[in-house]
């Protein structure tokens, strides 16, 4: 058995962005803090396996005992606009904005530019989804403004258009600065973002 201390970084360290200074610091944290906040820590882990699923219609992380999340089965969502996001933080970045109301459905990533490869993106799943959506008037576009978030919503909109010729598909205003992500955006600024899509 390796050093907890070694072995809770190295865990940390395959987080996303996370590097093994900062790892570190993860640990020195919970080394410092009391026991409650660590079993707290633990607790929140380990509930991760069991409770939370992946919602049937939006394909974003959720927990509860129904097969589609909260804001799928909300009947005053509305149900003409479809969000188009890469993760379940841009979903919640949005949501947040407080100014939509339509619908979500996380499609799992970027494109990545080396290559332009879809692999891992729920692309086809999102195109053979339109048809089930009778309500569905306009598909809006939101990924991250930088090269990789508009690769990906040239490519979404092409396979659309192709599909789907006469549904409207408009994408994010760059009100966003270049190279911001929607997760650290601020509400102000995403709302203004939804409010100039074309
Ligand atoms: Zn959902």
């Amino acid at each position: 058995m390796p050093d907890p201390i070694e072995r809770l970084t190295a865990l940390f360290e395959k987080f996303p962005g996370i590097g093994p200074r900062q790892a570190q610091r993860f640990v020195q944290f919970l080394l410092r803090s009391s026991p409650s906040v660590r079993r707290d820590f633990i607790d929140s882990v380990r509930a991760l396996g069991g409770a939370v699923h992946q919602c049937s219609e939006c394909m974003r992380f959720f927990s509860g005992d129904t097969p589609i999340c909260g804001i799928c089965g909300n009947p005053s969502r509305n149900h003409a606009y479809l969000a188009v996001v890469a993760s379940d933080a841009d979903l919640f970045a949005l949501e947040r904005s407080g100014t939509y109301s339509g619908m979500y459905y996380v499609l799992g990533g970027t494109i990545s530019l080396a290559g332009e490869k879809t692999n891992g993106l729920r692309l086809k799943q999102l195109l053979d989804s339109v048809p089930e959506r009778s309500e569905l008037r306009e598909v809006i576009l939101a990924f991250p403004a930088n090269p990789e978030g508009d690769a990906t919503a040239v490519r979404v909109r092409e396979e659309i258009s192709k599909g789907y010729p006469d549904l409207r598909v408009t994408a994010l205003g760059r009100g966003l600065s270049t190279g911001s992500e929607l997760e650290y955006a601020d509400p102000e600024t995403l709302r203004s973002a939804l409010d100039n899509r074309k």
